[in-house]
């Protein structure tokens, strides 16, 4: 039997994982979600010693069942190969009282690789099993590291082209320089002025523009997301969490079946629902703990069952959680409301037009398995020093972040099962903010210098996704009002 998935706006709009992939969003703005939990075989005494690709291959072909063994078979070799730094692709740390697991060994040093590197071939082997012959243009809105993952997946995939939209004075230099000189004919970045809330709210809006779909088709061409809101993304993610615990059973740091819990970085929150699905299909995990920053929606969210997006937006030093509407969370929403497309489309709706929900007592109530806190910039530098100190280790300031609130949770709590901070991005990727935290800076040092200075400290070597981008050439500096997204798609696609 084939698994399908609905959209949270309509349950009579299902499909095929193959078909959700190609799609990214439901055309009725709502996100897709699996009818029912597929049965995967958690046997830790055999995949203590599977690696990660076999890991990866039993989770995907559980959720993405359409697939053959073959097609996905090809996607995981294809994109967890020497692309990666390390052979484990996900290797976990033990630091002193926590255990991290390191996302960030592939082509852009964050977490976003883990699913962007398999994105494109799923997307093509899906467009190729349906006959699909339309170009695939992917159209993205980036906090900084899902633009970079995106186009270093899509760069020169035939079939394809890639637009990208990130906030100007949203990202770091290091981050923005990544995108600035992608290689690819079929590449394009965009600077909008605006935030991140702007870039993805026109984005939904152009996907959700019916005249433009139809355009679109008339020039042989369709949209589909690379965004976190595509269940390619989310479905590959869920396999680290599997990996993690497979890893700490290997070690003996926990009896097969024990509880252990997550830290997660949040932002757009589908890492973190990446880790409730590991739950859902049977993982043995305590708490979710959700880790923001300035940027604290979701700890709101949590402790009161309020969502209210109508608040000051901070520029804080992880950028890739500065954001304000959680995207993934209508996922969560959807499942706590029982799964009821009535009711989530209510929330979403209100949410649009007054930027704000409040859910019911008994949905809050089952969010027990969810912890949520936050962590302001000077904890944030604190802790970066704090575990260099401890375990000559450097964090980069996302991480810092899920290790601050695990701080805070311990204290709280005192809970003492195992917890594994999911450690989103390299250090080099935020290197003044690091070595800032580590050293007192004169303030002349440009990103060359600071990443330098970066390696002399960590002693770990500078990465080569790093190095390769000095001297880089920029190819991309476009900086457009926010309100001329679409205007530039149109013209960059020359439709007609
Ligand atoms: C995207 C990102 C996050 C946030 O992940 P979500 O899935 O959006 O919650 C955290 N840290 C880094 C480094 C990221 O790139």
């Amino acid at each position: 039997m084939t698994l399908i998935y609905q959209s949270t706006r309509d349950k009579t709009n299902q499909v095929t994982a193959s078909q959700a992939i190609l799609q990214g969003l439901a055309t009725d703005g709502g996100l897709y979600v699996p009818t029912e939990v597929p049965n995967v075989a958690l046997d830790f005494e055999t995949l203590k010693n599977a690696s990660y690709q076999e890991v990866a291959t039993l989770v995907l072909s559980a959720f993405l069942d359409d697939f053959t063994a073959e097609e996905i078979a090809y996607c995981v070799e294809n994109a967890y190969d020497s692309k990666f730094d390390d052979a484990a692709i996900a290797p976990l740390v033990k630091l002193d009282g926590q255990y991290n697991l390191e996302l960030f060994h592939g082509n852009t040093i964050a977490f976003k690789d883990m699913a962007l590197s398999i994105l494109p071939y799923l997307m093509t082997t899906a467009a190729k099993k349906h006959g699909v012959d339309r170009e695939i243009v992917i159209l993205t809105a980036t906090s900084g590291d899902t633009g970079k993952a995106a186009m270093a997946g899509f760069a020169d995939v035939p079939g394809t082209k890639i637009v990208v939209f990130y906030p100007k004075d949203g990202v770091s230099k290091i981050q923005e320089h990544q995108m600035t000189t992608q290689v690819g004919e079929n590449v394009k970045v965009i600077a909008i002025d605006g935030n991140f809330d702007n870039a993805q709210t026109n984005v939904k809006a152009m996907f959700n523009n019916e005249a433009l779909r139809d355009k679109m088709l008339a020039n042989g061409k369709q949209f589909s997301s690379a965004n976190s809101m595509n269940i390619g993304r989310l479905v590959p993610q869920i396999a680290y969490y599997v990996y993690a615990y497979a890893q700490l059973v290997k070690s003996g740091a926990i009896k097969n079946g024990a509880d252990i819990n997550f830290t997660v970085p949040t932002g757009n929150f589908g890492n973190i629902l990446a880790g409730y699905y590991a739950k859902q299909i049977g993982l043995p995990i305590g708490k979710l703990i959700c880790a923001s920053n300035e940027n604290n929606v979701l700890t709101d969210f949590f402790r009161t069952g309020t969502y209210d997006k109508n608040r000051d937006f901070f520029v804080t030093s992880s950028p890739s959680m500065d954001i304000l509407v959680s995207s993934n969370l209508e996922r969560l929403i959807f499942h706590l409301t029982g799964d009821s497309d009535v009711a989530t489309s209510e929330l979403m709706t209100s949410l649009n037009t007054t930027g704000t929900y409040k859910i019911t007592d008994e949905m809050l109530a089952e969010l027990n398995g969810f912890y949520a806190e936050f962590a302001d910039e000077a904890e944030i530098s604190a802790q970066i020093a704090a575990t260099f100190e401890g375990d000559h280790y450097v964090e980069d300031p996302h991480t810092a972040v899920a290790s601050a609130v695990y701080k805070k949770y311990l204290a709280e709590t005192q809970d003492t099962t195992p917890t594994v901070i999911v450690s989103t991005a390299s250090p080099y990727k935020f290197p003044k903010v690091v070595v800032e935290s580590l050293t007192i800076l004169t303030g002349q040092e440009d990103d060359f210098d600071l990443v330098k200075k970066l390696e002399k400290i960590s002693g770990t070597p500078l990465p080569k996704a790093v190095s390769d981008l000095f001297g880089a050439p920029v190819l991309h500096d476009t900086v457009i009002p926010a309100t001329d997204m679409q205007a530039a798609v149109e013209a960059y696609l020359v439709l007609d």
